[in-house]
């Protein structure tokens, strides 16, 4: 069963469709397995043959088994691809930092991409390399069943609301997916070549963290 996007605050532009039932919540060793199983899918898979044929590696996704917050970015660039983890480069220092500045640590929350393989050059995912993988990204959230789930950037943001809308519209406001909370900010990688963002981004960190029950002194 597929997540499903549904806008806190409908508006033209977003396919709003009812939530399915929540899945039963597994175990923690149910989860290890289910993800597992999934993550050799995905070793496996060659559906994007470009993208099958250039990856070191696919990056499936890492951190805490049972999060209270996953965040959810593109794909992976040239440092995933050669580690094998997701968000381990300049972007990834970056989101360390927002996650502590948060008061949590990155083994705290579990962080995936839409796509498990590095688009050549960094390209933007193509639609159809998307479509290919949501069905793996999907059945992660399923298993993990985050209660909020913070999209960096538009393509993450735009695959798991199922909007048309531009980043900018879909920031300030939760959006129910399954049985998670949603938000969108700005990619890390944007920030690194828009500072000026970070403000924005902030905002919207403390907005979820109050939505967490988090303190933001
Ligand atoms: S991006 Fe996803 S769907 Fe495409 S080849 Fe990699 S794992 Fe398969």
């Amino acid at each position: 069963m597929a997540p499903r996007s549904v806008p806190a605050a409908s508006a033209s532009g977003s396919k709003a469709a009812a939530a399915p039932p929540p899945s039963p919540r597994l175990n923690a060793t149910e989860r290890r397995v289910a993800l597992e199983v999934i993550n050799v899918e995905v070793r496996n898979c060659q559906r994007c043959g470009e993208l099958a044929a250039s990856r070191t590696q696919t990056v499936f996704g890492v951190g805490n088994l049972n999060p209270r917050l996953c965040f959810f970015g593109e794909a992976p660039g040239a440092d995933e691809d050669r580690l094998g983890m997701p968000f381990v480069g300049r972007a990834g220092q970056l989101l360390d930092k927002i996650i502590e500045a948060m008061g949590l640590k990155r083994d705290d929350v579990y962080i995936l991409n839409v796509l498990k393989c590095r688009p050549p050059n960094n390209r933007v995912p193509a639609e159809d390399e998307v479509e290919n993988c949501r069905g793996f990204f999907e059945r992660q959230l399923e298993v993990l069943q985050p209660e909020f789930i913070c999209c960096l950037g538009a393509t993450a943001a735009k695959t798991l609301l199922h909007s048309g809308f531009s980043l900018g519209k879909m920031r300030g406001r939760f959006f129910t997916v399954g049985n998670a909370q949603a938000l969108v900010t700005y990619h890390p990688a944007y920030l690194l070549r828009n500072p000026a963002a970070k403000k924005d981004t902030w905002e919207d960190i403390q907005m979820l963290m109050r939505a967490m029950g988090l303190p933001t002194k």
